[in-house]
């Protein structure tokens, strides 16, 4: 059965109901249909939040389809929720761009999903469109800025780095000419577009704790210089206020139902190799207010997603979590140990082997967080009993618990002796979470550390423009920010070749772009895209809507 199929059978519960067993007043929260409803920000209490086990889902380095995290995620609250622990499953957003590319959606798989599916994937309560909207306004304000006469910040259209957003794959918008067609239409200048979910707003949404401090945020976004090199703010522009109305409702959380009817929140979907690649601070506080377990999932690998959720989200809201699973996959580990992507499915213990490396530096970068991994082999059809137990053996050298969660096929079911685990590191209060750096450290210093102790890189290199691009944050005083590397995810190293564990090599710092708004810098490695692009035959190509209305091809 397909994913939309196992969905289609579920009978969901009125959302009101999900939120009674959530612990909120159904009264209280804003109906976005049958099925989904936001709730406001004012039911966050910090201080019953701060009671919460926190869980973090990470992975090894994955494949390009993704090694499970969401599925894990949703899977272990299903079970915790079985042994009697109050879960809430706590994930981002669905792009867009995914979901017609070649991922597809993001609201898990199998038996441990999110639900209703096709509205998670597709628009959901309109949170990426307000997004779109308000990075949309501040361009345009830009550029009627450059054209203004008795309005004109001088701003020098040469150094505008603001782009405009929208979240669909379209490589053809990456480089784009706006204002031709004469005096009238604007001043001509090169520009772009990004993709949504990598979108300053989107990570300024996902990291602000209301709406004041979303608000401050915004008017901080650095856009770019006048003709005297002054830089210019969003709140030059006295645009701050319109841009956070146009987010009033998509700052709050919103609230739907797991295949087992346990509440889920899902909230904010920024990417993790060019942004933090978590959820809102908002829904996580959130999901933490309401229960005595909030499993939450960081993008892509540790070294994305875990590191920038543990040193930029956990040091600006003052959480941590109590334990890390570290899901993996035979696939991804084979792919790591040289074998090839069509082979990944036959049995191969030599590559499988090859492969643990990876696996080894993940958990030595979780452990490096004074944080305890554990495990969580995602299983899938094709693992014979042999890898499984290679793994295993692995574990048991390194000290590491693991269990094999067979979440897809079983739901909750099947990860409850990954659930024990949890509980068993959460109850025997093993922690002490310590940040990589802080954020007073000097930029090279932060990104070195980084660099050094996450990826395994020998040394940092910066090109000129790197180089020349420091020196000017420095004296913008912006060098106090926390470190948000762009990477791709294909590698702990910034060359995607390099598989499993690699020694020996330098990241080469290209450019680094202000993100003063989110509260960090981004020290762009390698080619990091920002608007993807399809493949010739994207997932766009199944889905359909039939003349009753009833959606096909979502996976
Ligand atoms: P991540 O969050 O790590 O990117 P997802 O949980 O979204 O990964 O899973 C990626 C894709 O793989 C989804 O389409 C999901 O349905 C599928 N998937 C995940 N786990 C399994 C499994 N054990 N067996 C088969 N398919 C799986
Ligand atoms: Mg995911």
């Amino acid at each position: 059965m397909t994913d939309l199929q196992i969905a289609k059978k579920v009978i969901l519960k009125p959302i009101t109901e999900i939120a009674e067993k959530f612990g909120i007043n159904p009264e209280l929260i804003e109906m976005y249909g049958k099925h989904k409803a936001k709730i406001p920000i004012s039911c966050i209490d910090k201080t019953k939040a701060d009671l919460s086990n926190l869980i973090l889902v990470s992975a090894t380095s994955p494949t390009p389809a993704g090694e499970g995290k969401t599925t894990i995620s949703i899977g272990l609250s299903e079970a915790l929720n079985r042994l009697s622990k109050k879960t809430t499953v706590v994930l981002r957003e669905p792009s867009l761009g995914p979901v017609f590319g070649i991922k597809g959606g993001a609201t898990g798989g199998g038996y441990a999903q999110v639900l209703p599916l096709e509205d998670i994937n597709l628009h959901f309560t309109g949170d990426f469109s307000a997004i779109e909207k308000a990075n949309n306004l501040l361009a345009a304000i830009i550029d009627n800025n450059i054209q203004s006469k008795t309005n004109s910040l001088g701003i020098d259209p040469r150094t505008v780095t603001w782009k405009r957003v929208f979240d669909v794959n379209d490589r053809a918008l990456r480089k784009i000419i706006v204002g031709l067609g004469g005096t009238n239409s604007g001043v001509p200048r090169e520009t772009g577009f990004d993709i949504t979910a990598a979108s300053e707003i989107m990570a300024i949404l996902c990291i602000s704790k209301d709406l004041s401090d979303l608000k401050k945020r915004i008017g901080n976004i650095f856009i770019g210089y006048t003709f005297s090199n002054q830089p210019i703010y969003a709140k030059d522009l006295k645009v701050a206020g319109a841009m956070a109305a146009l987010l009033q409702h998509a700052i709050k959380p919103n609230l739907v139902q797991t295949i087992e009817g346990n509440p889920a929140i899902i909230h904010g979907g920024p990417f993790a190799n060019i942004a933090q690649g978590t959820n809102s601070v908002i829904g996580t506080l959130m999901g933490m207010t309401f229960s005595d377990y909030t499993v939450t999932e960081a993008g892509f690998g540790c070294d994305l997603g875990a590191e920038k959720f543990l040193d930029i989200k956990c040091q600006s809201t003052d959480i941590s979590p109590k334990a890390v699973v570290l899901t993996t996959t035979i696939r991804a580990l084979k792919y790591h140990g040289g074998a090839d992507l069509k082979s990944l499915t036959i049995t191969n213990l030599e590559a499988l082997e090859k492969g643990l490396p990876n696996l080894e530096k993940h958990i030595e970068n979780i452990q490096q967080f004074g944080l305890t991994p554990i495990i969580a082999i995602n299983k899938f059809e094709s693992d014979s009993i042999k890898e499984i137990q290679l793994i295993k053996d692995f574990a048991k050298t390194k000290n590491i618990s693991v269990a094999v969660a067979d979440v897809w096929a079983k739901g909750g079911e099947g990860a409850i002796e990954l659930a024990k685990k949890v509980i068993e590191v959460v109850e025997s209060n093993k922690t002490n979470f310590e940040p990589l750096y802080k954020w007073e450290d000097t930029i090279e210093s932060k990104i070195e550390t980084i660099s050094q102790k996450i990826y395994g890189a020998d040394h940092v290199e910066y090109t000129s423009n790197a180089k020349r691009q420091l020196k000017r944050i420095k004296n913008l005083g912006l060098d106090q920010l926390a470190i948000c590397v762009a990477k791709t995810e294909k590698s702990l190293s910034d060359n995607p070749k390099l598989l499993g564990r690699p020694r020996n090599f330098t990241i080469t710092v290209r450019e680094i772009e202000i993100a003063s708004g989110a509260g960090f810098l981004i020290p762009i490695t390698g080619d990091i895209m920002r608007m993807p692009g399809l493949p010739a035959h994207p997932a766009s190509e199944g889905i359909d809507i039939s003349d009753s209305g009833e959606i096909t091809g979502l996976f």
